[in-house]
């Protein structure tokens, strides 16, 4: 299968037996025999690395896609063992959704942001569009607007994710005594932002952090925490 490339097919049947069968340590020491440069994805020590696995498999496990509702059971964990899949192994989310489609296919849950997102897309105010999120607007009014919802969708979950294992990671540097980081701003994706967030003036340190927002803001949020040296 030539979309998951990158991983070794028979890992990922060995890894996905496992998520099925609930045993989470077990996926984890397959992908210890995975050969090092897979795990050292974001280029950083062998330790830290192996946290942001755990920690992106126990998010990915957790995330239950509380905000689609009317998703079948046998979808929700069709989603929640791909979604886990995907982060471990960093397989990208149009493989994730080519994935789970022929289950998504035959499910009519509502998501109601997606209705939201999709409406704010084609406001004038937003401006010009960068080819993903013009292939997300054409595609929510067009026949293809089953798939694209479930491409927003995990989307969403996936970079919820993603982005929590993040938090946690930004959480314990700035908890640390002595801090190991200045802050932490949020900023959007695209240079043109957002189409929906707007992020204060702010820098989160120690003392705000409980207001640090959490992403993705929406679906389709592409924004992101953005750390910020400590200063002499
Ligand atoms: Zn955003």
């Amino acid at each position: 299968m030539e979309r998951y490339e990158s991983a070794s097919p028979t890992l990922l049947d060995e890894t996905e037996a496992l998520l099925r069968r609930g045993d989470v340590d077990g996926a984890l020491r397959v992908l210890e025999r995975l050969p090092r440069s897979r795990l050292d994805v974001l280029g950083t020590e062998p330790e830290v690395a192996a946290n942001r696995q755990r920690l992106r498999l126990r998010g990915a496990l957790q995330y239950r896609l509380p905000e689609a509702p009317g998703l079948s059971a046998a979808a929700r964990e069709e989603v929640r063992v791909t979604l886990a899949l995907g982060t471990l192994f960093g397989i990208g989310v149009p493989s994730l959704v080519e994935r789970v489609w022929p289950v998504l296919a035959h499910e009519s849950y509502s998501f109601l942001p997606l209705e939201r997102f999709a409406e704010r897309l084609r406001r004038p105010e937003v401006g010009p569009l960068d080819a993903w999120l013009r292939h997300i607007a054409d595609g929510l009014v067009s026949g293809e607007r089953e798939r694209v919802r479930a491409e927003l969708l995990v989307h969403h979950a996936y970079f919820a994710i993603l982005h929590s294992a993040e938090l946690a990671e930004i959480e314990r540097r700035l908890l640390a005594r002595p801090p190991q980081l200045g802050g932490v701003r949020v900023q959007a994706l695209r240079p043109s932002g957002c189409p929906i967030c707007v992020w204060p003036d702010v820098t989160y340190t120690a003392d705000n952090l409980p207001e640090l927002p959490m992403l993705p803001a929406h679906p389709g949020c592409r924004c992101v925490y953005r750390p910020v040296p400590l200063s002499g």
